[in-house]
């Protein structure tokens, strides 16, 4: 056997934007001795779990869960309300929204991906890699559709792969505004129960989530929230469904049972995380979320480093993405970061292998671990020899002094 060896003394800093560090008394949760999943107590756990995952969503209409990571939720999305050959409309904002579309194409649809139409000097070759979705691309791209060929817009939430949250009201806006009938659907395996998330008053048709960021969970659960029309849709929808059929597991669900076996003890975990996120409030979370996030950013800042996100208006809460300068690279920084401090932070993706390393500020964390994880990244720059404007930590230190934790950002 493979001894798990690896862990050093003290605590791993795990600061990459998902998995997310698992609250104590998650583990002790998962931990309980997994039960019959057919037997009475489950049942009871798999209704109570059903309902309450509603209010994370903030709807009002059923949520699945399937035991998968967040790209078997993705598939699911797709596989349950379109047909082979269906145009879907999807928005570049970063290496997730590329890979969704990757993922429609090799389902048989027929994704076109629409991006960000303006430069950027800091990175020419990926403007869009640093911005929000462009709801007035996806408007017009709709009122051209006169025939309503289009079957569906799908957008991310909050892109992990460059720290930028989207405005997902003006995306259900804009498909308004050009009356098409095209189904909404919305990644927010990071966003959710981090950044404010409204299933219904926005009116997604179906929200993919997952269980190892916002919710604190290890890996291994994901989501599908479901509207009234893009349920009428799955009636009709001609993709091959099997495992990830939404029928079979509704009909399941009415008794809080699942038609094959669920992840009994993530499920443990769930009720638990979802107990611990009540217990707050979803609005403080929220809230906890952006005063990190603003003292994260008052660091990067203070280094004098550009943030990968180029539009204030979408800085994500859940986590903020760096650009090294020319020349440095990031991921030898973050093998330096990690052999020395224990600390991990997230890499560039696809396009920004190397260029960029994301900070993670999400879910079970305080004050003064996102301290600890600044001073790592700010001695590694120091050693990377990345001449630095000012102390990030100084300015981190400051900010959370002057906001209380429990003030709104
Ligand atoms: C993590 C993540 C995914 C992928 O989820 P897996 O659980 O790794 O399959 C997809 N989209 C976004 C926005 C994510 O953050």
């Amino acid at each position: 056997m493979l001894k798990l060896d690896f862990h050093r003394t003290g605590n791993h800093f795990l600061q990459i934007p998902g998995p997310s560090p698992v609250p104590d008394r998650v583990l002790r949760a998962i931990s309980l001795p997994t039960i019959d999943h057919r037997g009475p107590e489950f049942g009871a756990l798999g209704m109570n779990i059903l309902a309450e995952i509603r209010e994370i969503f903030k709807t009002a209409h059923p949520v699945i869960i399937y035991p998968a990571s967040g790209t078997g939720a993705w598939e699911a999305a797709l596989a349950n309300t379109l047909s082979p050959g269906d145009p879907v409309l999807m928005f570049e904002t970063g290496h997730f929204a590329s890979l969704w579309a990757k993922m429609a194409a090799r389902l048989g649809l027929e994704p076109e991906v629409l991006a960000y139409d303006g430069a950027d000097e800091q990175l020419p070759d990926a403007p869009g890699w640093r911005r929000g979705v462009q709801a007035d691309l996806i408007e017009d791209r709709l009122r051209r559709d006169r025939a309503h060929r289009i079957k569906a817009v799908c957008v991310v939430h909050n892109e992990t792969s460059t720290g930028v949250t989207s405005d997902i009201a003006a995306v259900r806006r804009a498909i308004d505004a050009a009356a098409h009938p095209a189904l909404l659907m919305v990644d927010s395996i990071s966003g959710l129960a981090c950044a404010d998330y409204r299933h219904d008053e926005w009116g997604v048709d179906v929200t993919v989530s997952g269980s190892q960021k916002g919710l604190m969970l290890p890996p291994g659960i994901s989501f599908n929230a479901i509207s009234p029309k893009a349920l009428e849709a799955s009636k009709s929808a001609r993709l091959p469904q099997a495992y990830w059929a939404w029928n079979e597991i509704l009909a399941a669900n009415q008794t809080g049972y699942w038609p094959y076996t669920p992840s009994t003890n993530l499920l443990y975990g769930l009720s638990e995380a979802l107990d611990m996120l009540r217990d707050e409030g979803l609005e403080q979370v929220f809230a906890r979320h952006e005063r990190w996030a603003g003292g994260i950013r008052a660091a990067v800042a203070a280094w004098g480093l550009p943030i990968q996100c180029a539009q204030p208006e979408c800085y994500s809460p859940v986590l903020t993405g760096v650009i090294t300068p020319p020349g440095v690279d990031a991921d030898a920084l973050r093998k330096l970061v990690y052999q020395r401090f224990d600390l991990s932070l997230g890499m560039g993706l696809g396009k920004l292998k190397g260029r960029m390393f994301r900070m993670g500020h999400l879910g079970n964390t305080n004050d003064l671990t996102l301290i600890a994880m600044t001073a790592a990244v700010e001695a590694g720059l120091k050693l990377s020899g990345v001449p630095l404007a000012g102390s990030g930590v100084d300015a981190l230190t400051a900010h959370f002094s002057s906001l209380r934790p429990d003030a709104a950002a």
